[in-house]
């Protein structure tokens, strides 16, 4: 078995891994969002295509593949109603950007048509091998893929995964296997303790609407908002949650499958608690004192959160919670830079705080992860080339036969 690295090796965005052996399969086929949406390598044929989750770097160009084949392609059911919302969402800022079609309409529909929904612990068969999936942890519906011959070998590929345990995902299954294909995301770093963290962020939060500020919450639509959501009402603030953008559809999707979140109730009553902004007098009602507003876009590039973000009282804070990519507005504002709204540049003088709330896994959850899988070959993906280098470390030093591949690179796996 050959495995082709389209995409998202040593950098992270635009995930896509084509195993070749007596079929091919193609594991996550997403695009890199930047200025422009940067597209993995062509896949060639493909006979069964894998969804690890519906984050847009993972699942954005999957509807491409479907031009002159029609293969299946396997994911848990959230994942298809995710991805769905987040790819429509993609085509439209595509349009609006004036760029090149990523794909037609046909092939997006193609796509939905030849989805097989799959819970975690099943999967499918194709001629000599069998796919299942398993629970990765990330967001709601993502899976690690496992890819078992009739020689009982395995391969496996973790996608998006974390260990250790959030309110509404519980922690990763690790899944036993000859070769893993693994992120290295922040293989370079730990995370923050959960407790202590979410103790330090409720404490500030609480502080800024008690002195009559406003505090604005910018989330990625899927995971991170419904995660913040959560803890808000952990911490007894949900009745001050304003809740806007799309966020409030991917809360939908995730509450009509809650059997793939770790409590589905507390997601429930945290929405229940808060205010779902739909009209524009609720938009001006959130902006009263003494309120929370969770909304889109993480990143601050488009959404509700731009309108907001130039009308806060001056008591008021920012509260950043994921990782913001060089050039957005996200990392603009971490650098007290003026911001780009409707072609304008505005410098917004409110104070910025920043929780880590990663939904990845960290470096010793990598390590421990490799190590329990019992791997012989690991491949170090989607991470910069700092962090797969950092991991290509761990495992010299463990004696694991390790690649961090490029872009392009083949590799032959004894597997068949
Ligand atoms: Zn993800
Ligand atoms: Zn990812």
């Amino acid at each position: 078995m050959e495995i082709k690295f389209l995409g998202g090796a040593n950098e992270v965005g635009r995930s896509g891994f084509l195993l070749k052996g007596s079929r091919s399969i193609l594991l996550d086929y997403g695009l890199k969002i930047e200025a422009v949406s940067e597209r993995p390598l062509p896949s060639g044929k493909v006979d069964l295509c894998v969804l690890s989750h519906a984050h847009l770097d993972h699942s954005g160009y999957v509807p491409a593949i479907y031009e002159n084949s029609f293969p299946p392609t396997v994911g848990t059911p959230p994942t298809l109603k995710l991805a769905e919302l987040l790819i429509e969402d993609s085509l439209k800022l595509n349009r609006q950007k004036h760029e090149k079609p990523l794909f037609f309409k046909h092939q997006f529909r193609s796509f939905m048509d030849r989805y097989i929904p799959r819970s975690y612990g099943s999967g499918v068969e194709l001629d000599d091998y069998g796919v299942t999936l398993h629970d990765a942890g990330h967001i709601s519906g993502s899976a690690i893929t496992l890819i078992e011959n009739r020689m009982g070998r395995r391969i496996a590929y973790t996608g998006d995964f974390k260990l250790g345990e959030q309110l509404l995902q519980r922690p990763a299954e690790i899944v036993k296997a000859d070769a893993l294909i693994i992120e290295s995301t922040y293989a370079g770093s730990e995370h923050p303790d959960r407790q202590s963290l979410i103790k330090r962020f409720s404490a500030e939060v609480m502080e800024t609407v008690q002195s009559g500020g406003i505090a604005l919450m910018p989330v990625f639509a899927v995971g991170r908002a419904q995660e913040l959501l959560a803890i808000l009402y952990k911490c007894g603030l949900a009745d001050r949650v304003h809740l806007d953008g799309m966020a409030k559809a991917a809360t939908e999707i995730m509450l009509m499958h809650s059997d793939f979140l770790a409590n589905g109730h507390l997601l429930g009553k945290a929405v229940k608690a808060a205010t779902v902004v739909e009209t524009p007098s609720q938009r001006r009602a959130a902006l009263n004192a003494g309120s929370i507003i969770v909304t889109t876009s993480g990143m601050l590039n488009g959404g509700p959160v731009l309108d907001y973000v130039t009308k806060l009282n001056r008591n008021s804070r920012i509260f950043l919670n994921g990782y913001q990519v060089e050039g957005t507005n996200g990392n603009k504002l971490l650098a007290n830079k003026p911001l780009l709204i409707d072609k304008k540049k505005i410098l917004i003088k409110t104070p910025v705080s920043f929780y880590d709330f990663s939904a990845h896994a960290g470096k010793s959850d990598l390590h421990r992860y490799i190590k329990s899988s019992g791997a012989s070959t690991v491949f170090c993906v989607h991470g910069s080339p700092e962090n797969a280098a950092a991991l290509m470390e761990f495992l010299n030093e463990e004696g694991i036969q390790g690649y961090a591949p490029n872009v392009g690179d083949v590799i032959s796996l004894d597997f068949d």
